[in-house]
């Protein structure tokens, strides 16, 4: 058994030094203090080592759990993981209408609207045709290169399945796969020893940057969704997986602590996804080929915090535009906000570019997300941490209830 190689003590010091290097920033003039570039800088290069990584995790990973398992038990597996990740991801966007209902956080708010980026403005929502045509790769090595998780997702699958029934014959192609594996934990490792000080870094430049000033009138926006992220994170899952999956909260969330907070200081579930499988391999002791299989897929389509926030944010745009959404209305915002959740990246700020799909759903106008745009940068740091917390938990879950090989 491995020790855990850095010390949790050292990643929560690197986020209170975070916090507090990021407040004088604030005090020093933001963006425009002395130091910003210095610290974005360290923190590009941080986050870049480990998105580095995360191309031939993703495909190792799959194909050699894909190649290596039962394709009878493949197929449950697989099987199970959809739904716990789909029934989850409803479930914390009905929270999320439910506290929404419970607090009206944007009835009689008095809000400035911003003004919002073009590529926002003039994005044009996917049809679930387009969603489902853009599940397959009409060029794999193009999917790589582009970065392209749900493409690289299918193909990686499809490959380890034959790989699978290739059996002997293809003994060192699966020798290979299991190689590049290898290699990409060896890198994660050496990047881990990075992380305190990339979480300090991280944090320092988002609160650096983070104008406080319009948190006043949002502050019951906030703690909408903030609020609702807590139920789903520290009550919810850590309840689903002490029931189905055998395991003490306290023991869950101990265990996971390092990948969350990976989480919290990235707000991109795809750049955590290396600490994720190392830390749900080696904290939660979930057997390696669940963690590969389930873990790469969850990053990129099970998204609970991102599902939870679209429904609060698009109730309370409704609420500030003074437009009363019906029981029936609010269930297709339930429907859309996981759909937009599923189809959101594992990358900062996705969420709100889906968004725009559950406020045409219900002929909301875009330009709300102008309201919510501001304060958007510090909700995706709590989300992007119950998104990942969602993934660790289905891995638990699943062992226990497909059960080891
Ligand atoms: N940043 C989130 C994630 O990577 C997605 C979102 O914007 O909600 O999980």
């Amino acid at each position: 058994m491995e020790r855990q190689l850095i010390s949790i003590r050292w990643v929560v010091a690197g986020i209170v030094v975070g916090i507090i290097g990021g407040l004088l920033l604030n005090q020093a003039g933001g963006a425009q203090a002395r130091f910003f570039e210095l610290v974005a800088l360290g923190a590009d290069l941080f986050v870049r080592l480990l998105r580095m990584v995360i191309v031939p995790l993703v495909v190792a990973s799959l194909v050699t759990a894909a190649a290596g398992l039962d394709t009878r038990y493949l197929g449950r597996l697989g099987t199970v993981t959809m739904v716990y990740y789909l029934s989850t991801t409803i479930l914390a966007a009905a929270l999320g209408l439910v506290i929404v209902n419970l607090v009206d956080p944007g009835v009689g708010a008095v809000l400035q609207i911003a003004e919002l980026p073009k590529e926002l403005r003039e994005q044009k929502p996917p049809t679930f045709a387009d969603l489902l045509r853009n599940l397959i790769p009409v060029n794999p090595i193009d999917a790589l290169v582009r970065a392209d998780m749900l493409q690289i997702i299918t193909f990686s699958l499809i490959a380890g399945i034959a790989l699978n029934l290739l059996g002997e014959r293809a003994q060192s192609l699966r020798q290979f796969m299991h190689e590049v594996l290898e290699l990409s934990m060896v890198i994660v490792r050496w990047v881990l020893y990075l992380l305190p000080v990339g979480v300090a870094l991280l944090l320092m430049r988002t609160v650096g940057q983070a104008g406080f000033e319009v948190f006043a009138p949002l502050a019951k926006y906030m703690g909408a969704v903030l609020g609702g992220l807590a139920i789903h994170g520290l009550i919810v899952l850590p309840t689903l997986v002490w029931l189905l999956g055998g395991m003490p909260p306290w023991r869950f969330l101990r265990g996971i602590s390092q990948a969350m907070l990976t989480a919290l200081s990235t707000s991109s579930s795809a750049a955590t996804l290396p600490v994720t499988i190392r830390t749900v391999e080696q904290e939660l002791k979930v057997p390696s080929y669940i963690c590969r299989f389930c873990i790469p897929i969850g990053a990129t389509v099970n998204m609970d915090g991102t599902a939870l926030y679209e429904a609060v944010a698009a109730l309370f745009i409704a609420q500030a535009y003074g437009i009363q959404l019906e029981f029936t209305q609010q269930i297709v915002v339930l429907f859309t906000a996981t759909l937009a959740a599923i189809g959101a990246a594992g990358i900062p700020s996705a969420g709100l570019f889906t968004m725009v799909i559950v406020l045409q759903s219900v002929g909301l106008p875009i330009e709300g997300i102008g309201l919510i745009l501001a304060v958007d940068r510090i909700l995706d740091m709590f989300r992007t941490m119950v998104n990942v917390e969602g993934d660790a938990g289905g891995a638990v879950i699943l062992t226990n209830i497909v059960g080891r090989k």
